[in-house]
């Protein structure tokens, strides 16, 4: 799986840490992913990117 994120979207809300915290962390004022997130929480990432307010997430199995 391959996740990343775009820092200029991101505002750091924290949604999706809330909703995958074993793919995402916020740092400072953005999210970061984990490196090698596992595969079985790719569903979960997935709907992370689909709640991120600003489309800065981008998820690739
Ligand atoms: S949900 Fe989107 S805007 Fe919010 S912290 Fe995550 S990447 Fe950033």
């Amino acid at each position: 799986m391959n996740v990343s994120i775009d820092t200029s979207r991101c505002i750091g809300c924290g949604m999706c840490e809330y909703t995958a915290p074993g793919v995402f962390r916020i740092v400072g004022r953005f999210s970061t992913a984990l490196p090698d997130p596992d595969e079985a929480q790719y569903r979960r990432a997935r709907d992370a990117a689909n709640g991120c307010p600003v489309n800065a997430i981008s998820v690739k199995k």
